[in-house]
């Protein structure tokens, strides 16, 4: 009998607290809600349209489950997973002059990019490929926090897996490119912070300088 013993007990403890939260549960009337939704029901047919966001709140007691991904944590605008390159919604503008800065600072090396070249094969200050490696990246921020151009942020996607994890997560300049308004929506605070407006200040006026510039070679 004493072999086996210890986990037929560890079984009959667990069958115990799950009967004392189900009985608990229906004795104070939540047993169709969802446990730390507050309010919400339990969906027993149906996906609900717009996802449930699950917080436990002060009244829930028990073990708190969240049932991702039927429901799911609140995001909070400095959770960081990925970067993103920001381009300019007002006009198109990328703003990654493709200094390399975020390359040489990356820990793992997983960003790499090549520069444009005007027609007449000068180099410009745009990037004409950029790689970012997303299965290397760990998610540190670095590139974003020493980026002089405000052009690289670290998003809130995390939902990125797949059936393959080689090339599809080699993400190119077109996969990075999100506009400065879905970064404004998705860190608000941030965006309107002072240091944000000086910094994206800066960014234009060094932007103008070189629209300056380049006016003047093509003229002369
Ligand atoms: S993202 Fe920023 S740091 Fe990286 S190459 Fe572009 S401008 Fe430079
Ligand atoms: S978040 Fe860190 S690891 Fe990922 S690309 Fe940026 S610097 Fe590299």
């Amino acid at each position: 009998m004493a072999l086996g013993k210890g986990i037929l007990i560890g079984h009959l403890v667990t069958l115990r607290r799950f009967l004392l939260t189900f009985t608990h549960d229906i004795r104070t009337g939540k047993a169709l809600k969802r446990r730390g939704g507050g309010d919400l029901p339990v969906d027993l047919f149906e996906r609900p349209k717009t996802l449930p966001v699950i917080q436990q709140d002060t009244e829930t007691e028990g073990i708190f489950t969240v049932e991702y991904p039927d429901e799911r944590l609140p995001t909070y605008e400095r959770f960081r997973v990925l970067p993103v390159l920001v381009y300019d919604q007002e006009d198109g503008n990328v703003r990654c002059t493709c200094c390399n800065i975020c390359a040489k600072v990356c820990p793992p090396q997983c960003i790499w990019m090549s520069q444009a070249h005007s027609p007449d094969g000068k180099p410009v200050t745009l990037p004409e490929e950029y790689y970012i490696d997303m299965d290397v990246c760990m998610n540190c921020g670095m590139c974003s926090e020493y980026c002089p151009f405000d052009a690289i942020k670290m998003d809130h996607n995390f939902e990125i897996s797949n059936y393959e994890r080689h090339q599809t997560h080699i993400y190119s300049l077109q996969d990075l490119l999100v506009s400065s308004e879905y970064y404004a929506k998705t860190h608000p605070d941030a965006y309107a912070s002072t240091e944000q407006v000086t910094e994206r200040g800066k960014v234009a006026k060094k932007k103008d300088q070189r629209l300056q510039k380049a006016l003047q070679l093509s003229r002369g």
